[in-house]
């Protein structure tokens, strides 16, 4: 007799909306969600967002992908990814895992009003809005000092109903026409033109940006390509989390910045500086270390958004809240919490090598 297939999904509840979420790439992404009705049928299904292929050498990339064809290039934002849309009049935003986040959910109503969701979703009731959330925000510590206090959304898609996204100058003409915040557009390249990419991508790195993705003018095909300046942030950032992380996130991020220095021709001697320089400031300070952890500041409107969150972050590392004050932004009285990611193993780990302890590697 054949075992029954056990389901990849499993079923959560959010604000009284019962939801599946789709935990593996199988029959169908992961991170879908799909709501049932009252008989068990599925009512609606929000699909998953598609992991974007990277490419190592630029030029060989972009021909292997696009060959002869024109194509877009956008700024990639460096934030975590958002897909809000609208079910049962009102608005619900979930993380790419597929959860339905609290924090994301409560700043969808606030750009709302303030970013003119509101008259998109009016047009479009079954589209949805999948973008970048940067600024001050749960899931990534590392906020640009520029951005105004609160949470950002920056779109980069919007999936129709029948689950495919709109061409890239369609999403354009939308989100001009309804004065809908979209990710900073890069123009239009080829590969024949590569030295005009070339050229961007040397201008976001000296600007400590995150890198482009690059789509095709039909939306069906993408690809990321980084800077080795954020791959050394994140190296200098991540080392005392080191032990909480795959060891690929270091060799992956070493080997991609170098071969972007070599294709682009930077000064080989200034980054063997800046590669070494990571490793080293990304060390903890043996006189000062205490905990390896990440600090985050982040703004809500009401108390339980905060326990919410709370209650889904806990699940994974320890949370730990330092302050909570009423502050004043965007014209509302919010409540800044400021809390700390907490990551065992590597506290515990560089406690002892800090120590003295013997280890056997
Ligand atoms: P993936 O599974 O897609 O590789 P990842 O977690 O490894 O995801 P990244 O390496 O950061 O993520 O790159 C993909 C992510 O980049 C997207 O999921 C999206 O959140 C983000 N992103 C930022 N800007 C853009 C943009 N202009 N177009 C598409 N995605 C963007």
């Amino acid at each position: 007799m054949k075992t029954p297939k056990k389901p990849d999904f499993e079923v959560l509840e959010f604000g009284g909306h019962t939801y599946h979420r789709h935990k593996k790439d199988r029959d169908v992404l992961r991170g879908t969600l799909e709501f049932p009705s009252q008989e068990n049928h599925i009512d609606r299904i929000v699909p998953g967002f598609p992991q974007i292929q990277r490419v190592y050498r630029l030029k060989e990339g972009v021909e292997r992908l696009f060959g002869n064809e024109v194509f877009f290039a956008e700024e990639k934002l460096d934030g975590y990814n958002a897909r809000i849309f609208q079910h049962q009049g009102g608005l619900l935003a979930a993380t790419r895992g597929g959860f339905i986040c609290p924090f994301t959910t409560e700043w969808a109503s606030i750009w709302k009003k303030d970013k003119n969701l509101d008259s998109f979703f009016r047009d479009y009731p079954e589209h949805v809005l999948c973008g970048e959330v940067i600024g001050d925000n749960p899931y990534n510590w590392q906020r640009d000092p520029n951005m105004a206090p609160g949470a950002h959304f920056f779109i980069f898609e919007i999936t129709a109903p029948d689950g495919n996204f709109l061409p890239p100058e369609e999403r354009y003409r939308i989100t001009a026409d309804y004065g809908l915040p979209g990710v900073p557009k890069m123009g239009q390249h080829s590969a024949a033109r590569l030295e005009k990419l070339y050229e961007l991508m040397r201008e976001l790195n000296d600007r400590g940006r995150e890198g482009v993705v690059l789509k095709d003018a039909a939306g069906g095909k993408r690809l990321k390509f980084v800077t080795p300046t954020t791959d050394l942030q994140d190296l200098k950032d991540a080392l005392q989390i080191g032990f909480d992380l795959s060891s690929g996130f270091f060799f992956n991020r070493y080997l991609r910045a170098s071969v972007f220095i070599k294709e682009l021709g930077l000064n080989q001697d200034e980054y063997a500086s800046r590669i070494g320089w990571a490793f080293l400031d990304g060390c903890p300070d043996p006189e000062n270390f205490k905990q390896a952890g990440e600090k985050y500041t982040i703004y809500v409107q009401s108390e339980n958004t905060w326990k919410a969150l709370c209650e889904q972050l806990k699940s994974k590392v320890l949370i730990a809240c330092d302050s909570k004050k009423e502050v004043r932004i965007l014209g509302r009285k919010m409540l800044r919490i400021d809390f700390r990611r907490i990551y065992q193993k590597s506290t515990q780990r560089y406690r002892k090598i800090l120590r003295g302890h013997l280890h056997k590697d």
